[in-house]
């Protein structure tokens, strides 16, 4: 009997399929090992020859693991008081830092390049009297962000990386110092004036920005129309934070992708995402990529917090307008729109390119379709006996709703300032209820548009 030989390359990780290879060789080995004492030498022989291979590719293969390419952030800890505190990140490897402050609101922006974070979601209630909170993220396939947020003004002392003893990893430790408020201000001001003159000599430095993921060129004879789904937030940008330390990018990322899977079954629409993993990428940028790939309906899905109005819960659809229909949707818009913000993307790197010279009819026909499907999915909503804000259908001027051709619509799915929204949000079968809601919307969406366009084209 002869054992299929097993290919092992040295310093490639064994997967599964390869150790249960190797121990069930193992096995037969020695199962068969009583036959002759001539196949027993044989069989010893090849066992001590496989011995040896396993251990020459285990052994590196573990050693290699923090050997790769990208670095890992395995750990952080945040201590210190309001004078002065450490973030201290442990890393498999030496990694390069940029460190600048932000203003309104005040921060310490720290770029590296783009880092695997496995720190333990424990991190995220770390605080100091100098530090309210510290996020993370990618920022693209090449770059990562750290944000410090301060409690009050304060500047990058000492930075450090040093070997842990167990000689694998680094600790990269920041020290941040409390400063006064006009000194802060001042090198806040200077850090803005230096990455405008590099932006400036580097015209495309659109800082934070991601290219397009996909663009739809390549499938132009699908005529099938394009839903453009939009999971809010992402990367260092993690949105509201909920009980028990939900993210807000993390509960619409599932959900869109719940929704993506149910549209494209339906098989009459084309879906793409702004964003198919944890990362940032600026609101008007979400907005091109709508436009660029032609798409018939923008939904942003979100489900932000109210901190000034935890009453309010239950979904609500918003369209985009100058003017808000209430001070609450004004709020949101408001915090939504400073999104960029959040994550340390420049303001001046946002790219004002939706003033085209579009006719007016094509604005108006837009924001008429958007109330439509507003309108629809309400309909379907009620329909079905969702639970609704008590005003299901806001306006407010969101940066992402501001596509002069493509229909768009903002989802809050719920509150996450609401404990019954919150509940709900963490019942699959009440997520499963509302995406089939949206799915039918689209759907009667398009059906009507339909109906509309073929009586326009009947002979009068
Ligand atoms: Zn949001």
């Amino acid at each position: 009997m002869r054992t299929r030989p097993i290919k092992l390359e040295r310093g490639a990780f064994p997967t599964g399929i390869d150790r249960l290879r190797l121990f069930s060789t193992l096995f037969v080995i020695l199962s068969n090992g009583w036959q002759c004492c001539l196949l027993q030498c044989c069989r010893f022989a090849q066992l001590c020859l496989f011995l040896v291979s396993a251990v020459v590719t285990i052994l590196p293969a573990t050693v290699a693991q923090p050997l790769a390419k990208q670095p890992v952030a395995l750990e952080a800890r945040l201590e210190g008081d309001r004078s002065l505190s450490v973030l201290t990140v442990t890393l498999t490897h030496k990694v390069d830092v940029e460190i600048y402050p932000m203003q309104s609101p005040d921060r310490l922006i720290i770029d590296l390049p783009a880092v695997n974070f496995q720190i333990p979601p424990a991190f995220k209630l770390a605080r100091t009297p100098l530090v309210k909170m510290v996020r993370y993220g990618l920022l693209g396939a090449d770059k990562a962000r750290i944000i410090i947020d301060l409690a009050a003004p304060a500047l990058a002392g000492r930075i450090t990386t040093q070997m842990v003893a167990s000689g694998f990893a680094r600790e990269l430790s920041i020290e941040i110092k409390s400063v006064e408020p006009s000194m802060f201000a001042k090198k806040s001001q200077e850090a803005e004036f230096t990455r405008r003159s590099t932006m400036l000599t580097n015209d495309n430095a659109v800082e934070g920005a991601v290219a397009p993921q996909t663009s739809v060129k390549g499938k132009i004879s699908d005529r099938r129309p394009l839903i453009m789904l939009d999971p809010g937030h992402g990367g260092p940008d993690t949105g509201a934070v909920g009980l028990n330390n939900i993210s807000e990018k993390d509960v619409v990322m599932a959900f869109a992708r719940d929704l993506r899977s149910l549209l494209e079954s339906r098989g009459q629409f084309r879906v793409m995402m702004t964003r198919e993993t944890d990362v940032f990428v600026p609101l008007d940028e979400r907005v091109r990529m709508s436009r660029l790939n032609n798409a018939s309906l923008f939904i942003s899905i979100h489900a932000d917090r109210l901190a000034t109005a935890t009453e309010v819960h239950g979904f609500t659809v918003y369209t985009g307008s100058e003017k808000a229909t209430d001070a609450e949707s004004a709020i949101l818009a408001d915090s939504e729109n400073r999104a960029d913000a959040m994550a340390g993307a420049d303001p001046v790197a946002a790219r004002e390119d939706i003033s085209d010279i579009l006719d007016d009819l094509v604005r108006r026909e837009t924001r008429s379709h958007s109330s439509l499907f507003a309108r629809t999915l309400l309909g379907r909503m009620e329909a079905t006996g969702q639970v609704m804000n008590k005003n299901p259908h806001r306006s407010a001027g969101f940066r992402v709703l501001r596509a002069p051709d493509v229909p768009s619509v903002l989802l809050e799915l719920g509150y996450l300032s609401s404990k019954t929204d919150i509940s709900k949000l963490s019942d699959a079968a009440f997520r499963e209820r509302m995406t089939l809601d949206i799915a039918d919307a689209v759907q009667r969406f398009f059906a009507s548009i339909q109906a509309q366009e073929s009586q326009g084209v009947l002979p009068h």
